[in-house]
C-alpha cells in the first residue's frame, strides 16, 4: 500500500473544500469529508423510478467520510438495477434520500453512494462516468467525450489511481475483519 500517496492527495482534497450538504426539511445535515472517489451519473429505469427523473447522481465516499452534522437517518431497503438491493438513507421527518449502501463486492456497508443533488453546491461533483446509458432517455444529451457505458464498466477504466487505493484500503478492511 502507498499509504503516503493516499493520505497526502485526501489532505489536498481536504483543504480543497468541504461538502456539505442535507436534506428537504433541514433537518438531517451531513458532510463530506473529502472529495468522492468517483461520481457516477446512472441512467438505469430503476434510479428513474426512485428519483421520478432521468437518473440518479451519485458521489461514492468511505463512510467514514461522511460526517452526520444534525438529524437522523433510516435505512430503507429498496431494490436496485442489479437485483441485489440498496438501503437508502432517508431522513427521518422529511424521507428525503440523501445516501445509499448497494451492493459492492462485500464492501457495500462501508460505502456510500451520497446523492449529489443534496449537496448545497452539487455542481462541485459533476459526473466522472455515465453508466446504464442503454436505458438513458432518449432526450438526455450526454456531454461530447464524456465517458459512457451502456451498462456498467471496470473501475479501473475510469477511477483515478488515488481512488483505486481507496477502494483497496476499503476491500482490505472488509477482508481482515470477515477472517
Ligand atoms: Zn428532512
Ligand atoms: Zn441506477
Amino acid at each position: 500500500m502507498t499509504d503516503a500517496t493516499d493520505s497526502s492527495s485526501t489532505e489536498a482534497l481536504t483543504q480543497a473544500s468541504t461538502h456539505e450538504g442535507g436534506c428537504a426539511c433541514g433537518v438531517v445535515r451531513y458532510r463530506m469529508q473529502s472529495a468522492p472517489m468517483v461520481v457516477h451519473c446512472c441512467h438505469c429505469s430503476l434510479c428513474q423510478r426512485e428519483t421520478g427523473s432521468a437518473f440518479a447522481v451519485n458521489a461514492l465516499i468511505e463512510r467514514d467520510r461522511v460526517k452526520l452534522l444534525s438529524g437522523d437517518v433510516k435505512l430503507v431497503d429498496t431494490p436496485s438495477n442489479s437485483g441485489k438491493g440498496q438501503r437508502i438513507a432517508r431522513c427521518s421527518a422529511c424521507q428525503t434520500a440523501l445516501y445509499s449502501h448497494y451492493a459492492y463486492g462485500n464492501i457495500g456497508d462501508s460505502l456510500c453512494f451520497v446523492r449529489v443533488g443534496t449537496l448545497d453546491d452539487p455542481s462541485q461533483m459533476p459526473p466522472d462516468v455515465h453508466i446504464f446509458t442503454d436505458s438513458r432517455q432518449p432526450w438526455v444529451q450526454l456531454p461530447v467525450g464524456a465517458p459512457s457505458y451502456a451498462q456498467f464498466y471496470k473501475a479501473s477504466d475510469v477511477w483515478s489511481e488515488g481512488s483505486l487505493q481507496r477502494r483497496a484500503a476499503l476491500f482490505a478492511t472488509a477482508a481482515s475483519r470477515a477472517s
